[in-house]
């Protein structure tokens, strides 16, 4: 699907609760080169996550891997596209090290979408976590995973290697996906967290949404309980922002309030840990979500 530049004129100005003081100091440069030096790639920086002067402060990043560039053309992201060739069998042993070299406890995992391999990657994302597992005694890995175009192979494998968390985002409500994530579909994401469940009951799942989208409440509501039914444990809520005048414009800002009132929905609904607000994103404060569960 070809872009289109949005229109300055219609976009809509950043409310107050957007508007944030950088973080002063911490280790956001030591992370930065540490990154670079390994030749890794983050979701945090490709992505354009409004996070990641707080989170590379934090000494905490988003490993993502088979990257940096996607095989789809999904309307809200800033990663680029068109991988170039296979992934580097190499990659597993520098997030190896680089969790390593971080001191990290929990790791969260990602990649970007490879349709064009044969098993979207799901061998390379087993031998990564194994890695990072051997080199690092008692880590948690959380891995954070494209949809494999529905093969249930490809996620066997992955689940396989027994991760602390799966996590795959619905990011939006039904109605929405052709135009937000035309390569995507909305059954078959869920499909994939149901199978998860089936397949590894002992391993959590999680998901997320975006809003600001043009979604209604009612397509909230019904995409919280698809992923409940679903068996999804942890979820996430955040507000979309717009990455470039190249993708899709914010239709709405979500006050903070709302996704209070959201993540109590998701509770009531049965989810048994929910984060909501403006800069929640699916790997934000990825380690206390999960620790909240009791874990
Ligand atoms: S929220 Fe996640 S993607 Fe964003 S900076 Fe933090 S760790 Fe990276």
């Amino acid at each position: 699907m070809e872009k289109t530049k949005s229109n300055p004129k219609t976009r809509l100005a950043k409310p107050a609760w957007l508007k944030r003081r950088l973080p002063v100091g911490g280790d956001y440069e030591a992370v930065r080169t540490l990154l670079e030096k390994q030749g890794l790639h983050s979701v945090c920086q490709e992505a354009r996550c409004p996070n990641i002067w707080e989170c590379y402060a934090r000494k905490t990043a988003t490993f993502l891997i088979m990257g940096p560039a996607c095989t789809r053309n999904c309307r809200f992201c800033a990663v680029e596209q068109g991988p170039k060739g296979p992934p580097d069998p190499a990659e597993a042993e520098r997030v190896a090290d680089a969790v390593k070299a971080l001191g990290l406890r929990y790791v969260v995992i990602t990649s970007v979408t490879r349709d064009d391999l044969p098993d979207g990657g799901a061998a390379h994302f087993a031998r990564t976590i194994e890695t990072t597992r051997k080199r690092n005694p008692g880590i948690c890995v959380e891995v954070l995973i494209p949809d494999f175009q529905g093969d249930a192979h490809a996620l066997g494998t992955v689940l396989d290697t027994s991760p602390d968390v799966l996590n795959h985002n619905l990011e939006t409500v039904a109605r929405l996906y052709p135009r937000v994530r035309p390569e995507a579909d909305y059954g078959r994401s869920l499909e994939l967290l149901r199978r998860s469940q089936s397949h590894a009951p002992g391993i959590p799942t999680k998901s997320g949404l975006m809003l600001g989208l043009g979604e209604t409440a009612e397509e909230v509501r019904e995409a919280l309980n698809d992923l409940r039914r679903a068996g999804c444990a942890m979820l996430t809520l955040g507000q979309y922002l717009q990455p470039s005048r190249d993708h899709l414009e914010v239709s709405r800002f979500v006050p903070p309030e709302a996704f209070d009132a959201w993540r109590k929905e998701a509770l009531d609904m049965g989810v048994s840990e929910a984060a909501g607000g403006p800069f929640v994103r699916s790997s934000y404060h990825a380690r206390e979500h999960y620790e909240a569960m009791g874990r």
